[in-house]
């Protein structure tokens, strides 16, 4: 058996044509800025990407950069000026900060109805009592991998591999929301196999290239990859390749989850812009 390939680039790409055509709409375009208080390259090419991917859904978007000398007080004036700025919809404080930075009071800064990202407290609040706001973008992106993909979840078994409050946590959260018997795997988890055996989907989120192997999947399980880290130069996830043998489907990486990562950012802004701006927009979900 060879597992269906679910292509996170196809369905971001369907996303940004709709939210362009969403945009177009808008008596004004959303504006996004991206806070990158680093000089790590990875976090500036997942900024240029984000950025990117913005100005195709018709996004307005600036980065600013911050220097190694700012110091926390003056990063959070930053995040405050751009709260106080009504023609801004939405901040991204771009992670991982300088090393000598505290980033949870930088994104509890962040005002909640700009937070495109999902993390702030009242919305991770929100997202945990079913009521509207941003989710974080990875999980929402596994989401709609799984509708655009029609992968049923309700009664079924998801085993998610990870319990940051970026992925596993929120993930966790949503897929419980559509009736999906959850179990949230972590390092302390004994037996993981065995947990995983038992599962109709697989979230792995552990950052550990490779460390699912087709022994560890149930026969037609379907497999969500979000972990990601070069090896040797190439990006890896967490899912060993042979496992394509025994899932049903399974997210490549790259072109699973990540681009649908991108996406989600784009259409939260979409949304904050719409419900800040007073058009019936809902929160993305
Ligand atoms: P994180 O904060 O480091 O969390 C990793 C989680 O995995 C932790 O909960 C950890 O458990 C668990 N874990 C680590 N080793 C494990 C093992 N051997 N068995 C079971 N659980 C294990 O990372 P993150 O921010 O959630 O990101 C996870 C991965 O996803 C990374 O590779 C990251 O680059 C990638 N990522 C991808 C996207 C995308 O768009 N595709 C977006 C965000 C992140 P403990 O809690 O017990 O330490």
């Amino acid at each position: 058996m060879s597992a269906r390939i679910l292509s996170g680039r196809t369905v971001a790409n369907a996303l940004v044509d709709e939210l362009r055509a969403e945009v177009e709409r808008l008596p004004v375009a959303p504006r996004l800025v991206f806070v990158r208080a680093s000089d790590d390259p990875a976090s500036a090419s997942y900024v240029r990407s984000k950025a990117r991917l913005a100005s195709k859904a018709g996004v307005r978007n600036e980065t600013r950069h911050l220097p190694e000398s700012v110091r926390q007080e003056e990063l959070i004036a930053v995040v405050e000026e751009l709260n106080a700025d009504d023609d801004v919809d939405g901040i991204l404080v771009q992670l991982p900060l300088h090393a000598h930075l505290d980033p949870e009071p930088v994104l509890t800064a962040v005002l909640p109805a700009k937070d495109v990202d999902g993390l702030h407290p009242v919305n991770v609040g929100r997202l945990w009592t079913d009521r509207p706001g941003p989710v974080p973008a990875t999980p929402a992106g596994l989401l709609r991998i799984c509708d655009h993909y029609e992968v049923p979840l309700e009664g079924k078994e998801v085993v998610i591999v990870g319990r940051s409050a970026l992925v596993g946590k929120p993930a966790a959260a949503l897929f419980l929301r559509r009736h999906a018997t959850v179990t949230v795997a972590h390092s302390r988890t004994r037996d993981l196999k065995a947990h995983l055996r038992r599962a109709d989907l697989i979230v792995a989120a552990a950052g550990r290239p490779g460390m699912i192997g087709p022994d560890a999947v149930a026969p037609g399980a379907v497999v969500l990859d979000v972990g990601q880290a070069p090896v040797d130069g190439v990006l890896r996830g967490d899912v060993d390749p042979a496992v394509a043998d025994v899932a049903a489907a399974l997210t490549p990486t790259p072109g699973g989850t990540g681009p649908m990562t991108v996406a989600m950012v784009v259409a939260n802004t979409v949304a904050a812009a719409r419900a800040r701006r007073g058009d019936g927009g809902g929160p993305a979900r």
